[in-house]
């Protein structure tokens, strides 16, 4: 079927199930490489940022920050921007980019997953450059609280329900808005509303926030993880790569993963509810009796904290609150250098009303934070914590 230049799609009824029954016909055109693509990755035309081609039609540009990069999607006569993070001047240099790289295509849309700032936080460049922004109605609400121009940003939007489709006759981009929750055709995605995009004829899923490998290891199964696993499958998408837009290989995690490595997690990453289960088959006390041993088991299991913390949660959620805090002493003991361990048991403490102990892990925690940022960032929820009692 021939595509007419520039088919914009609003589905606004679910037709996920005939697109997955009815088998959609995709023409591979390109495979994008399984790796290496850190290796390969050459300097923007802006210094500080990196540029990729990872398939036909899709590149990727490292921002300076580890925890962002974003995706290009290139059509004959115009490009799309997967992301926009931090703050103006990163979304600034991002454009620069992008006029550098491709003189003769403006940009016509900004897509974003969802509203954590390495996803999107500076809207206004994006207008500026004559951008429509491509958001969900939860999302726009945040938006709305970035911008000088409400205005301006209002009659720029594309508001996606549930599908849209940018396509010409080079390129193939579909937008999929996840709704969070536990019911059908809900998701265990990390904010309220949630995008993810693919590339049909490439194969290839951009994933946000939703998966990330470490290059060393598999990381924690948290919810998020097989939620996208079976939102691909029940869609019947064909998917080969997974782009994560939040980290990056100098940061210690992969660029571009598989959807092998996606398994793989699934089959050998730490699973809460595993955890959970078992240490809440014995008292918090005798949790306490077996630290050390605790300790030496997850030592050869993570090397971050990350992991424990998670599974933390998942005591916590399943009714252990003193479970869930002697795992934080493990990783606390675990990893004697990272404040969050720390921060995170004086949250809980204050929460069970142990204030004089909450206080104790805080002081220790606001001690190790790395920067002035992090110590901030620690200080406000404090902050906020000791309101809320009062
Ligand atoms: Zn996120």
């Amino acid at each position: 079927m021939k595509r007419s230049e520039a088919v914009f799609v609003f589905v606004m009824t679910l037709l996920a199930f005939g697109l997955s029954a009815s088998g959609q016909q995709t023409t591979v055109t390109s495979l994008p490489p399984a790796s290496s693509v850190a290796a390969t990755s050459q300097p923007g035309t802006v210094p500080g940022l990196r540029f990729e081609t990872i398939a036909s039609g899709i590149h990727l540009i490292w921002t300076p920050r580890h925890e962002a990069k974003v995706v290009v999607a290139e059509f004959s006569t115009f490009v799309a921007l997967i992301e926009a993070p931090f703050d103006d001047r990163t979304v600034r240099d991002i454009l620069a980019e992008l006029r550098a790289r491709f003189p003769k295509k403006p940009l016509r849309y900004a897509l974003h997953s969802h509203h954590h700032d390495h996803s999107i936080n500076a809207v206004d460049p994006l207008l500026v450059a004559g951008a429509q922004i491509v958001t969900s109605g939860y999302n726009l609400d945040q938006l709305l609280t970035a911008t000088a121009d409400e205005a301006l940003l209002r009659s720029r939007v594309v508001l996606v329900d549930d599908r849209f489709e940018i396509a010409d006759q080079t390129n193939r981009l579909r937008v999929w808005l996840l709704k969070q929750g536990r019911g059908e055709n809900q998701w265990l995605v990390p904010t309220a509303e949630y995008m993810v995009f693919d590339f049909p004829d490439q194969q290839v899923l951009v994933s946000g926030c939703m998966y990330n490998k470490p290059l060393t290891y598999h990381e924690v199964v948290n919810q998020r993880k097989p939620s996208l696993l079976k939102f691909i499958e029940s869609h019947g998408l064909k998917v080969r790569t997974i782009v994560p837009t939040n980290t990056s290989s100098a940061g210690g995690f992969e660029d571009v993963c598989t959807m092998q490595m996606l398994q793989d997690t699934l089959e050998q990453g730490i699973k809460p509810e595993e955890v959970s289960k078992r240490f809440g088959a014995m008292t918090a006390i005798e949790m306490r009796d077996r630290l050390d041993a605790i300790v030496e088991e997850f030592k050869t299991k993570t090397p971050r904290s990350f992991d424990l913390m998670v599974c933390s949660s998942q005591l916590l959620r399943d009714g252990f609150p003193d479970h869930s805090i002697v795992l934080l002493d493990a990783a606390i003991k675990l990893f004697p250098s990272d404040p969050w361990p720390a921060f995170e048991s004086g949250v809980r403490l204050w929460e069970l009303g142990r204030t004089p102990e909450a206080e104790e892990r805080w002081k220790t925690a606001l001690a190790l934070a790395k920067d002035s940022n992090e110590r901030e960032d620690m200080e406000r929820t404090i902050g906020e914590k000791r309101v809320m009692v009062k």
